[in-house]
Parts: C-alpha cells; sequence; structure tokens
C-alpha cells in the first residue's frame, strides 16, 4: 500500500531513550502529520470494518492513541486497559513480566462482555508480554479476541509467538 512508507517516514527512531542500547519508536511525530495519522487509521478501518466487532481494547497509553478512533469508525465500543490504580471500578487484573522487573494491566468489570468479539490496540509490540496480558484480560471476560493490532513489530523480538495462537496485524516492522 503506498500510504504505508509515508507513515514510516514519520516515525522517528530515538538512540539510547529511555536508557542505553534502546533505539525507541516514537510515534508522537506520526500524530503531528494529519496525513499520515488519519492514513494509519484509515487502514486499520479498511481492515475491519463490517467484521462484527463490539470491542476496541486500547493499551495504556498509546493504545489510546490509536484505539478510539478505529472504535468509533467501525461502531465498536473503546475498553481502556490500564496501568494499576487507575481506573475508580471494580476490576480485573493481569500481572506480567518485563525485561526489568513486573508490570500490570487492569479492565473494569463489565465493560467486555460474554462472546464479544474485541481487537486489542497498541502503539507497537516487542516480546509481546504487554498484548498477552490484555488479551488474557479480554478472554477472562469470555470475549474472543479476534485480532491484535499495531501500528509497529519488532520482529526480531519474536512477540508475535507469545499471542496464544491468535493473528497479529502490523504496518511496519522495525530492526
Ligand atoms: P512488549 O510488552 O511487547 O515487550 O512491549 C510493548 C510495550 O512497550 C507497548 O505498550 C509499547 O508501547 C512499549 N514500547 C516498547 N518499546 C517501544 C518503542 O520503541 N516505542 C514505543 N512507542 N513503545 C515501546
Amino acid at each position: 500500500d503506498p500510504r504505508i512508507p509515508a507513515i514510516q517516514s514519520r516515525i522517528r527512531v530515538v538512540p539510547d531513550f529511555p536508557k542505553p542500547g534502546i533505539m525507541f519508536q516514537d510515534i508522537t511525530t506520526l500524530l503531528l502529520d494529519p496525513k499520515a495519522f488519519k492514513d494509519t487509521i484509515d487502514l486499520f478501518i479498511e481492515r475491519y470494518q463490517g467484521k462484527n466487532i463490539s470491542v476496541v481494547a486500547g493499551i495504556e497509553a498509546r493504545g489510546f492513541v490509536f484505539g478510539p478512533p478505529i472504535a468509533l469508525a467501525i461502531g465498536a465500543k473503546f475498553v481502556p486497559l490500564r496501568k494499576p490504580g487507575k481506573l475508580p471500578g471494580e476490576i480485573i487484573s493481569e500481572d506480567y513480566t518485563l525485561e526489568y522487573g513486573k508490570d500490570c494491566l487492569q479492565m473494569h468489570v463489565g465493560a467486555v462482555k460474554p462472546m464479544e468479539r474485541a481487537l486489542v490496540v497498541d502503539d507497537l509490540i516487542a516480546t509481546g508480554g504487554t498484548l498477552c496480558a490484555a488479551m488474557n484480560l479480554i478472554e477472562r471476560a469470555g470475549a474472543e479476541v479476534v485480532e491484535c493490532v499495531c501500528v509497529i513489530e519488532l520482529p526480531d523480538l519474536k512477540g508475535r509467538e507469545r499471542l496464544k495462537g491468535k493473528p497479529l496485524f502490523v504496518l511496519l516492522e522495525a530492526h
């Protein structure tokens, strides 16, 4: 798709952020270009329109940028998956391990109903740990994860293999 190279050109790569040796893929520069940002969202909408998806779950924080415009366009609800201590209602939690240390995602009980069809959206998949925890929350609510959706994949880290056999759709790869 001719829109993809233009989107790729808007991702800024920042060496040694947030720590030495990391090549950080910065999507904030994509958001500064309205055409490239819209093309990003449109590519997702074109894929999921008419697929009977009722839930778009976005992972804090950058999944909150890409998830809601997709949800609005396809007529789905948006469900935020948040870091601990942010959601005021009754929650379920999934702990997961990072390269250094642990983290946790939480979801409101009742936000997702049994048998619903869901997408899980984030900006980037690295090791896949974050998306795996997000999928567990959706599945514990009795819903089906149809696909995981990211703008960028770091394929060398093989995160795709941690997604419980579910498909992953990405626009770009970075190495
Ligand atoms: P994983 O759990 O797949 O190892 O890491 C993915 C999570 O870390 C995502 O929530 C993503 O936003 C964040 N992340 C890791 N590396 C990068 C990066 O280079 N750029 C951006 N934008 N996010 C990253």
